[in-house]
Protein backbone atom coordinates (compact mmCIF):
# COMPACT_ATOMS: atom_id res chain seq x y z
CA UNK A 1 0.00 0.00 0.00
CA UNK A 2 1.20 3.49 -1.05
CA UNK A 3 2.35 5.65 2.05
CA UNK A 4 0.17 9.11 2.37
CA UNK A 5 1.51 11.81 4.57
CA UNK A 6 -0.20 12.81 7.94
CA UNK A 7 -2.10 16.44 7.75
CA UNK A 8 -0.75 17.51 10.81
CA UNK A 9 2.82 17.13 9.39
CA UNK A 10 4.07 20.25 11.55
CA UNK A 11 5.34 21.85 9.05
CA UNK A 12 3.07 23.74 5.96
CA UNK A 13 4.77 23.14 2.83
CA UNK A 14 4.56 26.93 2.26
CA UNK A 15 7.42 27.68 4.62
CA UNK A 16 10.03 24.83 3.42
CA UNK A 17 12.19 23.67 0.92
CA UNK A 18 11.24 20.68 -0.94
CA UNK A 19 14.68 18.87 0.76
CA UNK A 20 13.27 20.33 4.16
CA UNK A 21 9.91 18.96 3.66
CA UNK A 22 11.39 15.44 2.73
CA UNK A 23 13.80 15.65 5.73
CA UNK A 24 10.50 16.75 7.91
CA UNK A 25 8.56 14.25 6.34
CA UNK A 26 11.14 11.46 7.06
CA UNK A 27 11.76 12.65 10.91
CA UNK A 28 8.40 12.97 11.90
CA UNK A 29 6.47 9.94 9.98
CA UNK A 30 8.95 7.77 8.37
CA UNK A 31 7.54 8.97 4.98
CA UNK A 32 10.17 7.89 1.82
CA UNK A 33 11.47 10.35 -0.07
CA UNK A 34 9.49 9.85 -3.13
CA UNK A 35 6.49 10.45 -1.47
CA UNK A 36 7.34 13.30 0.22
CA UNK A 37 8.36 15.05 -2.89
CA UNK A 38 5.17 14.18 -4.91
CA UNK A 39 3.40 15.57 -1.95
CA UNK A 40 5.35 18.76 -2.24
CA UNK A 41 5.04 19.08 -6.05
CA UNK A 42 1.67 18.30 -6.15
CA UNK A 43 0.80 21.29 -3.47
CA UNK A 44 2.71 23.53 -5.64
CA UNK A 45 1.44 22.36 -8.60
CA UNK A 46 -2.46 21.34 -8.30
CA UNK A 47 -3.49 24.03 -5.12
CA UNK A 48 -4.62 23.53 -1.98
CA UNK A 49 -6.86 21.46 -2.86
CA UNK A 50 -4.57 18.49 -3.06
CA UNK A 51 -3.79 15.12 -1.35
CA UNK A 52 -3.51 12.67 -0.05
CA UNK A 53 -2.50 14.03 3.72
CA UNK A 54 -1.48 17.65 2.98
CA UNK A 55 -1.86 20.54 4.62
CA UNK A 56 -1.57 23.86 2.82
CA UNK A 57 -2.46 26.57 5.64
CA UNK A 58 -2.75 29.58 2.98
CA UNK A 59 -3.96 32.78 4.90
CA UNK A 60 -7.24 34.02 3.36
CA UNK A 61 -7.66 36.39 0.87
CA UNK A 62 -9.65 39.47 2.05
CA UNK A 63 -9.65 42.64 0.46
CA UNK A 64 -9.25 42.58 -3.42
CA UNK A 65 -8.87 46.07 -5.83
CA UNK A 66 -8.52 46.01 -9.16
CA UNK A 67 -7.37 49.10 -11.87
CA UNK A 68 -7.29 49.07 -15.01
CA UNK A 69 -3.56 49.91 -16.51
CA UNK A 70 -2.67 49.72 -20.54
CA UNK A 71 -0.80 46.87 -19.84
CA UNK A 72 -3.83 45.18 -18.16
CA UNK A 73 -5.51 44.81 -14.83
CA UNK A 74 -3.90 45.67 -11.77
CA UNK A 75 -4.51 43.45 -8.78
CA UNK A 76 -3.86 44.59 -4.93
CA UNK A 77 -5.15 41.89 -2.60
CA UNK A 78 -4.62 41.66 1.33
CA UNK A 79 -4.39 38.31 3.17
CA UNK A 80 -5.29 37.93 6.87
CA UNK A 81 -2.48 36.62 8.94
CA UNK A 82 -2.06 36.69 12.59
CA UNK A 83 -1.95 39.57 15.00
CA UNK A 84 0.18 40.73 17.41
CA UNK A 85 -0.95 41.45 21.28
CA UNK A 86 0.40 44.55 22.98
CA UNK A 87 -0.76 46.13 25.93
CA UNK A 88 0.17 49.54 24.61
CA UNK A 89 -1.34 48.68 21.06
CA UNK A 90 -5.08 47.51 21.19
CA UNK A 91 -6.14 46.74 17.71
CA UNK A 92 -3.48 44.82 16.12
CA UNK A 93 -4.73 41.45 16.87
CA UNK A 94 -5.96 41.17 13.42
CA UNK A 95 -3.18 42.36 10.27
CA UNK A 96 -3.28 41.57 6.87
CA UNK A 97 -0.16 41.15 4.53
CA UNK A 98 -0.90 43.31 1.36
CA UNK A 99 0.82 42.04 -2.29
CA UNK A 100 0.06 43.69 -6.09
CA UNK A 101 0.11 41.75 -9.00
CA UNK A 102 1.15 43.73 -12.04
CA UNK A 103 0.45 43.33 -15.28
CA UNK A 104 3.48 43.24 -18.03
CA UNK A 105 2.99 43.12 -22.03
CA UNK A 106 6.82 41.58 -22.82
CA UNK A 107 8.67 42.33 -26.14
CA UNK A 108 6.98 39.42 -27.82
CA UNK A 109 3.69 40.76 -26.45
CA UNK A 110 3.25 38.11 -24.43
CA UNK A 111 1.17 38.71 -21.21
CA UNK A 112 3.07 38.54 -17.93
CA UNK A 113 2.61 39.16 -14.31
CA UNK A 114 5.03 40.37 -11.63
CA UNK A 115 3.86 39.85 -8.09
CA UNK A 116 4.87 42.68 -5.62
CA UNK A 117 5.01 40.77 -1.81
CA UNK A 118 5.59 42.23 1.52
CA UNK A 119 8.17 40.72 3.85
CA UNK A 120 6.83 42.55 6.67
CA UNK A 121 3.38 44.23 8.23
CA UNK A 122 4.08 48.03 8.44
CA UNK A 123 8.15 49.17 8.08
CA UNK A 124 10.57 50.22 10.82
CA UNK A 125 12.87 52.37 7.93
CA UNK A 126 10.38 55.78 8.45
CA UNK A 127 11.05 56.77 4.93
CA UNK A 128 9.00 60.04 4.55
CA UNK A 129 7.68 59.80 1.17
CA UNK A 130 6.48 56.23 1.64
CA UNK A 131 2.99 55.29 2.77
CA UNK A 132 3.77 52.16 4.52
CA UNK A 133 6.33 53.90 7.07
CA UNK A 134 3.26 55.74 8.34
CA UNK A 135 2.18 52.82 10.05
CA UNK A 136 5.92 52.05 11.93
CA UNK A 137 6.57 48.35 11.72
CA UNK A 138 3.74 45.90 12.88
CA UNK A 139 5.89 42.61 12.97
CA UNK A 140 7.76 40.61 10.48
CA UNK A 141 6.00 37.88 7.56
CA UNK A 142 7.50 33.97 8.10
CA UNK A 143 8.52 32.53 4.83
CA UNK A 144 5.10 30.42 4.66
CA UNK A 145 3.50 33.88 4.59
CA UNK A 146 5.80 35.55 1.97
CA UNK A 147 5.22 32.47 0.17
CA UNK A 148 1.53 32.51 0.58
CA UNK A 149 1.54 35.72 -1.36
CA UNK A 150 2.99 33.95 -4.33
CA UNK A 151 0.65 31.31 -3.39
CA UNK A 152 -2.62 33.28 -3.33
CA UNK A 153 -1.34 34.68 -6.48
CA UNK A 154 -1.37 31.10 -8.21
CA UNK A 155 -4.78 29.61 -6.84
CA UNK A 156 -6.77 32.06 -5.76
CA UNK A 157 -6.33 34.28 -8.58
CA UNK A 158 -5.41 31.82 -11.33
CA UNK A 159 -1.87 34.09 -12.32
CA UNK A 160 1.48 32.65 -12.03
CA UNK A 161 3.50 35.32 -11.98
CA UNK A 162 6.64 35.26 -13.85
CA UNK A 163 8.46 37.83 -11.71
CA UNK A 164 8.34 38.21 -7.74
CA UNK A 165 9.66 41.27 -6.60
CA UNK A 166 10.13 42.21 -2.89
CA UNK A 167 8.99 45.56 -2.39
CA UNK A 168 5.89 45.43 -0.79
CA UNK A 169 5.16 46.74 2.84
CA UNK A 170 8.62 46.04 4.97
CA UNK A 171 12.72 46.11 4.27
CA UNK A 172 13.56 42.53 3.02
CA UNK A 173 16.95 43.12 4.78
CA UNK A 174 15.41 43.33 8.61
CA UNK A 175 13.68 40.18 7.75
CA UNK A 176 16.93 38.62 6.77
CA UNK A 177 16.40 34.97 7.42
CA UNK A 178 12.58 35.03 6.49
CA UNK A 179 12.81 36.58 3.26
CA UNK A 180 16.19 34.71 2.31
CA UNK A 181 14.15 31.17 2.75
CA UNK A 182 11.30 32.52 0.72
CA UNK A 183 13.62 32.93 -1.85
CA UNK A 184 14.83 29.35 -1.25
CA UNK A 185 11.48 28.46 -1.92
CA UNK A 186 10.28 30.71 -4.46
CA UNK A 187 12.97 29.15 -6.50
CA UNK A 188 12.62 25.21 -5.96
CA UNK A 189 11.71 23.46 -8.67
CA UNK A 190 9.87 21.13 -6.89
CA UNK A 191 7.77 24.27 -5.52
CA UNK A 192 6.91 27.38 -7.18
CA UNK A 193 10.09 26.95 -9.60
CA UNK A 194 10.51 30.98 -9.95
CA UNK A 195 13.74 31.18 -11.91
CA UNK A 196 16.24 33.31 -9.36
CA UNK A 197 16.73 35.89 -11.99
CA UNK A 198 13.31 36.86 -12.09
CA UNK A 199 13.71 37.45 -7.96
CA UNK A 200 14.66 41.11 -7.03
CA UNK A 201 14.98 41.95 -3.48
CA UNK A 202 14.72 45.70 -2.53
CA UNK A 203 16.40 47.19 -0.19
CA UNK A 204 16.44 50.97 1.53
CA UNK A 205 19.62 50.51 1.71
CA UNK A 206 20.84 48.56 4.82
CA UNK A 207 24.78 47.91 4.28
CA UNK A 208 25.33 44.84 6.79
CA UNK A 209 22.20 43.05 4.87
CA UNK A 210 23.60 43.70 1.53
CA UNK A 211 27.20 42.52 2.69
CA UNK A 212 25.29 39.53 3.92
CA UNK A 213 23.35 38.76 0.86
CA UNK A 214 26.71 39.16 -1.09
CA UNK A 215 27.87 36.06 0.36
CA UNK A 216 24.70 34.14 -0.03
CA UNK A 217 24.51 35.08 -3.96
CA UNK A 218 28.10 33.61 -3.92
CA UNK A 219 26.30 30.17 -3.26
CA UNK A 220 25.87 27.69 -6.55
CA UNK A 221 22.01 28.68 -7.48
CA UNK A 222 21.42 31.82 -6.12
CA UNK A 223 24.15 33.98 -8.56
CA UNK A 224 21.60 35.59 -10.58
CA UNK A 225 19.27 37.24 -7.80
CA UNK A 226 17.95 40.53 -8.39
CA UNK A 227 19.30 43.35 -5.69
CA UNK A 228 17.53 46.88 -6.23
CA UNK A 229 18.83 49.73 -4.17
CA UNK A 230 16.24 52.83 -3.04
CA UNK A 231 18.66 55.64 -3.74
CA UNK A 232 16.02 58.82 -4.09
CA UNK A 233 18.83 61.47 -3.66
CA UNK A 234 21.55 62.99 -4.87
CA UNK A 235 23.05 63.65 -1.75
CA UNK A 236 23.56 62.52 1.95
CA UNK A 237 21.53 66.18 3.33
CA UNK A 238 18.80 65.52 0.71
CA UNK A 239 18.60 61.81 1.49
CA UNK A 240 18.85 61.79 5.05
CA UNK A 241 15.80 64.19 4.99
CA UNK A 242 13.87 61.57 2.75
CA UNK A 243 15.57 58.27 4.66
CA UNK A 244 16.68 58.05 8.22
CA UNK A 245 18.59 55.06 7.03
CA UNK A 246 20.97 57.20 5.73
CA UNK A 247 21.86 58.77 9.19
CA UNK A 248 23.08 55.35 9.65
CA UNK A 249 24.84 53.88 6.20
CA UNK A 250 25.82 57.41 3.89
CA UNK A 251 25.88 56.98 0.53
CA UNK A 252 29.48 56.57 0.19
CA UNK A 253 29.26 53.29 2.54
CA UNK A 254 26.05 52.54 0.43
CA UNK A 255 27.83 52.68 -2.55
CA UNK A 256 31.13 51.18 -1.41
CA UNK A 257 28.92 47.82 -0.55
CA UNK A 258 27.26 48.14 -4.17
CA UNK A 259 31.07 48.23 -5.70
CA UNK A 260 31.24 44.74 -3.84
CA UNK A 261 28.14 43.25 -5.05
CA UNK A 262 29.65 40.34 -6.79
CA UNK A 263 29.58 40.18 -10.37
CA UNK A 264 27.97 37.45 -12.18
CA UNK A 265 27.16 37.34 -15.79
CA UNK A 266 24.00 39.42 -16.72
CA UNK A 267 23.07 40.62 -12.77
CA UNK A 268 22.47 43.49 -12.17
CA UNK A 269 22.01 46.12 -9.91
CA UNK A 270 18.87 48.46 -9.87
CA UNK A 271 18.99 51.73 -8.85
CA UNK A 272 15.64 52.85 -8.10
CA UNK A 273 14.97 56.75 -7.83
CA UNK A 274 11.63 57.86 -7.06
CA UNK A 275 11.25 61.38 -8.57
CA UNK A 276 9.97 64.14 -5.95
CA UNK A 277 9.34 67.32 -7.21
CA UNK A 278 10.94 70.01 -5.69
CA UNK A 279 13.36 67.58 -3.73
CA UNK A 280 15.46 66.16 -6.27
CA UNK A 281 14.40 66.69 -9.32
CA UNK A 282 17.32 69.60 -10.69
CA UNK A 283 19.74 69.45 -12.95
CA UNK A 284 22.94 69.64 -10.37
CA UNK A 285 20.86 66.85 -8.37
CA UNK A 286 20.98 64.48 -12.06
CA UNK A 287 24.80 65.47 -12.13
CA UNK A 288 25.69 63.82 -8.54
CA UNK A 289 23.46 60.89 -9.29
CA UNK A 290 25.64 60.29 -12.26
CA UNK A 291 28.84 60.74 -9.94
CA UNK A 292 27.41 58.07 -7.42
CA UNK A 293 26.65 55.89 -10.18
CA UNK A 294 30.22 56.12 -11.99
CA UNK A 295 31.57 53.46 -10.25
CA UNK A 296 29.09 51.27 -10.94
CA UNK A 297 29.40 51.96 -14.83
CA UNK A 298 32.86 49.82 -15.54
CA UNK A 299 32.27 48.73 -18.92
CA UNK A 300 33.34 44.87 -18.13
CA UNK A 301 32.06 43.22 -21.43
CA UNK A 302 28.88 42.01 -19.51
CA UNK A 303 26.80 45.37 -20.11
CA UNK A 304 25.93 48.06 -17.52
CA UNK A 305 26.45 47.07 -13.65
CA UNK A 306 23.68 49.44 -12.29
CA UNK A 307 20.67 50.61 -13.70
CA UNK A 308 18.89 53.86 -12.76
CA UNK A 309 15.01 53.18 -12.60
CA UNK A 310 12.83 56.19 -12.29
CA UNK A 311 9.68 56.23 -10.45
CA UNK A 312 7.52 58.97 -10.90
CA UNK A 313 6.42 60.04 -7.47
CA UNK A 314 2.60 58.17 -6.32
CA UNK A 315 1.84 60.59 -3.02
CA UNK A 316 1.24 59.15 -0.40
CA UNK A 317 -1.88 59.83 1.87
CA UNK A 318 -1.66 63.66 3.13
CA UNK A 319 1.55 63.80 0.89
CA UNK A 320 3.30 67.25 1.24
CA UNK A 321 4.71 66.86 -2.77
CA UNK A 322 2.78 66.30 -5.85
CA UNK A 323 3.39 63.83 -8.64
CA UNK A 324 5.61 65.03 -11.35
CA UNK A 325 4.51 66.20 -14.50
CA UNK A 326 5.78 64.45 -17.49
CA UNK A 327 7.75 67.06 -18.48
CA UNK A 328 9.84 66.97 -15.47
CA UNK A 329 10.12 63.04 -15.84
CA UNK A 330 11.63 63.47 -19.60
CA UNK A 331 13.71 66.39 -18.56
CA UNK A 332 15.22 64.47 -15.49
CA UNK A 333 16.24 61.11 -17.71
CA UNK A 334 17.54 63.16 -20.39
CA UNK A 335 20.20 64.90 -17.47
CA UNK A 336 20.40 61.35 -16.94
CA UNK A 337 21.16 60.04 -20.24
CA UNK A 338 23.50 62.99 -21.14
CA UNK A 339 25.98 61.58 -18.59
CA UNK A 340 25.90 58.44 -19.76
CA UNK A 341 23.43 56.61 -16.92
CA UNK A 342 21.51 53.70 -18.19
CA UNK A 343 17.98 54.95 -17.40
CA UNK A 344 14.80 53.15 -17.64
CA UNK A 345 11.56 54.77 -16.42
CA UNK A 346 8.91 52.60 -14.80
CA UNK A 347 5.52 53.11 -15.52
CA UNK A 348 3.07 53.83 -12.91
CA UNK A 349 0.26 51.63 -12.12
CA UNK A 350 -2.31 50.85 -9.69
CA UNK A 351 -1.84 54.72 -8.08
CA UNK A 352 -5.95 55.33 -7.88
CA UNK A 353 -6.17 52.13 -5.28
CA UNK A 354 -2.64 53.60 -3.65
CA UNK A 355 -1.28 50.04 -4.87
CA UNK A 356 1.67 52.27 -6.80
CA UNK A 357 5.34 52.19 -5.32
CA UNK A 358 5.06 53.65 -1.89
CA UNK A 359 1.59 53.48 -1.49
CA UNK A 360 1.07 50.23 0.63
CA UNK A 361 -0.12 50.52 4.41
CA UNK A 362 -3.08 49.73 5.99
CA UNK A 363 -5.06 53.24 6.50
CA UNK A 364 -6.76 51.50 9.95
CA UNK A 365 -3.16 50.94 11.24
CA UNK A 366 -1.80 54.49 10.28
CA UNK A 367 -4.53 56.55 11.41
CA UNK A 368 -4.10 55.21 14.95
CA UNK A 369 0.04 56.21 15.25
CA UNK A 370 1.36 53.84 17.66
CA UNK A 371 4.13 52.50 16.23
CA UNK A 372 6.42 55.22 15.81
CA UNK A 373 9.41 54.60 13.18
CA UNK A 374 12.67 53.05 14.74
CA UNK A 375 15.56 51.97 12.94
CA UNK A 376 16.95 48.92 15.22
CA UNK A 377 20.70 48.86 14.22
S1 LIG B 1 10.11 52.87 1.22
FE1 LIG B 1 10.38 50.72 1.80
S2 LIG B 1 11.95 50.80 3.42
FE2 LIG B 1 11.14 52.90 3.23
S3 LIG B 1 9.50 52.99 4.77
FE3 LIG B 1 8.56 52.39 2.79
S4 LIG B 1 8.49 50.15 2.87
FE4 LIG B 1 9.94 50.82 4.43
Amino acid sequence: MAQTLDPTLAKCPLGVTSEQFVALAKTEQGIARPTAIDSYRRAFRDGAAIGPGLKVALAPVEQVLRDESPEGEVIKFTQKVAGVARAEAPGLESLATESVLIPMIGRTQQHTYTLCVSSQVGCAMGCTFCETAQMGLIRSLTAAEIVGQWYAAAFHFGIRPKNVVFMGMGEPLDNYENVVQAIAILKDHNGPHVPVSNITLSTVGRVEGIRRLAEQIKVEGWHRLGLAISLNAPNDEVRSGLMPINRRWNMQELQGALIEWPRFAGNKICVEYVLIPGVNDEEKHAAEVAAFLEPLRADDGIGPRAVLNLIPYNPRRSSPWPAPEETQVEQFMGWLGARGVFVKRRRTKGRAMFGACGQLGSERIRQRRMVQPTISM
